[in-house]
């Protein structure tokens, strides 16, 4: 086997350690995914504190002084993970010693975002160029999101002879804009902000940046992948991706081996497709543990999500009622999650309006989402954009068939159920078109009836949970988007070897 490439992964997130959604899964799987492929992979973080707590031997492999504009001084601790996935922990602890979520205090922005990420992507540049203080250096330099998207530019502008660049958009709604006036603070050249470099629309964008430079993109569905490039989904960048259109390609992300119901740590009872009776077990145990009427002819629907408008939560509000008061046997409803207080309110008063049939954990909590993905019927998912999403495939997984919106990776991975996809044996869930409350209380009105239907269900529950949405799939992809970029770039591997 030809060895494959030296890959430096740069994230601003990494499960279990730092994690406010589905980035924080991707870079825990697929840097171990590649690996096990045949490539030689780093991943750069920064040094949180539960960073730091998870490595206290961690040891100085480099020093590096300020690289430029405002950017303070900063070094690289390596450590390894119990996988053996190698770690640079980017060690500032002016930026990155706060506890908790990484880009916010309060529900607001740090204030100094822009320095704190430029600095990630900065030296992310730096260890990927011939000017590196390390040893080894990457054929690639993998960047994900806004948080390292400035990486490719500092290629561009302050080193020569980088690495070949990939920038993945995990979700082009978060983009790192900031003010003209911290140009020279990031340490980039006045040259830097025009249209084909890293202004957008009168401000800094630090994904346009990486858009703009690295050599290959992708982002995490292929229905995500076209969609970006149309105005109404690509949030002003639709344009850049239409003229990039032939280096973006949409790879889907794979399902962790943690989120495996046969071996789940956090729940009641183990099962799998051919023991789905024992799913039973995790639901009588979730009942309990939310105080929620233990009826067993009643379907349980469940959301973990983010509370916010993308993922739809005000449809949901919209037709709650009328959905849990209809009908024989009433409804029940769990739902778990963080965001827009609006909509944290919204659940928390219809918990109230509905004691023991609603139950609104209000929260991050990742066992409550193992136990909630294992316990409940139908899982909810109506989001207006999805460039990949996690939590339907869990709940495939998992035999909790998903009533979703036909968008973005939804689109990719759930099947809407119809007389011709049963027949076809591809039936897995429920997929609804048009962004409205009445939309999603007519599928997840159909979803119910059909739970109701023993037979169709376990059919539906089987097809979904015998799908291949792995990490090894997703690695082969990345791959062979590694070389496509080496070979655009024009690095020559043997340059770095
Ligand atoms: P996004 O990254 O847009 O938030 P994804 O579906 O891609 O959405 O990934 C969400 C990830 O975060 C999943 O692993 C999901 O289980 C997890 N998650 C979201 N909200 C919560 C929560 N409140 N508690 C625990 N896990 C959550």
């Amino acid at each position: 086997m030809r060895p494959g490439p030296r890959v430096l992964f740069v994230t601003s997130e990494m499960a279990p350690w730092q994690k406010t959604g589905g980035l924080g899964d991707i870079s825990a799987a697929l840097p171990i995914a590649l690996k096990q492929a045949g490539a030689d992979v780093r991943v750069l973080i920064p040094a949180y504190p539960a960073l730091h707590k998870a490595f206290p031997k961690a040891r100085v492999v480099a020093r590096i002084p300020p690289p430029g504009g405002l950017l303070p001084a900063s070094r690289i601790l390596q450590a390894e993970t119990r996988e053996g996935m190698p770690l640079l922990l980017l060690d500032c602890p002016t930026f990155f010693d706060r506890p908790g979520n990484p880009y916010q205090t309060q529900g607001r922005d740090w204030p100094d975002n822009a320095q704190r990420f430029a600095l990630l992507a900065r030296i992310a540049a730096l260890l990927a160029s011939t000017d590196s203080p390390i040893a080894w250096r990457p054929h690639i330099l993998h960047c994900n999101d806004w948080q390292s998207g400035l990486a490719p530019a500092y290629l561009h502008y302050v080193h020569a002879g980088g690495a070949a660049t990939v920038m993945t958009i995990h979700n082009i709604a978060f983009q790192g804009l900031f003010p003209e006036n911290t140009l020279s603070e990031l340490g980039l050249p006045r040259k830097a902000f025009v249209y084909d470099g890293v202004e957008f629309y009168g401000q800094i964008s630090f994904l346009k940046a990486g858009l703009q430079f690295a050599n290959k993109i992708t982002t995490v569905s292929p229905t995500y992948a076209g969609e970006i490039q149309r105005p109404d989904l690509g949030f002003g960048l639709d344009g850049l991706l239409r003229y990039r259109k032939a280096d973006l390609e949409g790879i889907l992300n794979g399902v962790d081996a943690l989120w495996n119901p046969a071996t789940d740590a956090y729940l009641a009872k183990h099962y799998d497709a051919h023991h789905l009776a024992a799913k039973a077990e995790n639901r009588r145990a979730l009942a309990a543990e939310l105080g929620l009427e233990s009826d067993p002819a009643a379907p349980l629907l469940a959301i973990v999500s983010r509370l916010t408008h993308q993922k739809g939560m005000d449809l949901v509000l919209a037709c709650a009622d009328e959905l849990l008061t209809e009908g024989e046997v009433l409804t029940q409803l769990v739902v778990l999650g963080n965001g827009e207080r609006s909509f944290e309110q919204g659940f928390r008063a219809l918990a109230a309006r509905h004691p023991g049939r609603v139950a609104a954990l209000i929260g991050f909590d990742e066992r409550a989402a193992h136990r909630i993905e294992a316990g409940a019927d139908i899982f909810l998912m109506p989001s207006r954009f999805e460039p990949c999403g996690l939590n339907q495939l869990y709940s495939l997984r998992y035999g909790t068939p998903p009533v979703v919106r036909a968008t973005g990776g939804l689109a990719d991975t759930v099947v809407d159920c119809t007389q011709q996809t049963l027949s076809a044996g591809t039936a897995n869930g429920f997929v609804f078109a048009s962004a409205d409350a009445g939309s999603l209380l007519t599928a997840t009105r159909r979803a119910i009836e059909a739970w109701h239907n023993r037979r169709l269900w376990r059919q539906l529950q089987k097809t979904g949970m015998s799908a291949d949405f792995s990490w090894p799939k997703a690695a082969a992809q990345y791959l062979a988007v590694y070389d496509a970029a080496i070979n655009a770039s024009g690095f020559s591997p043997t340059t770095a070897d």
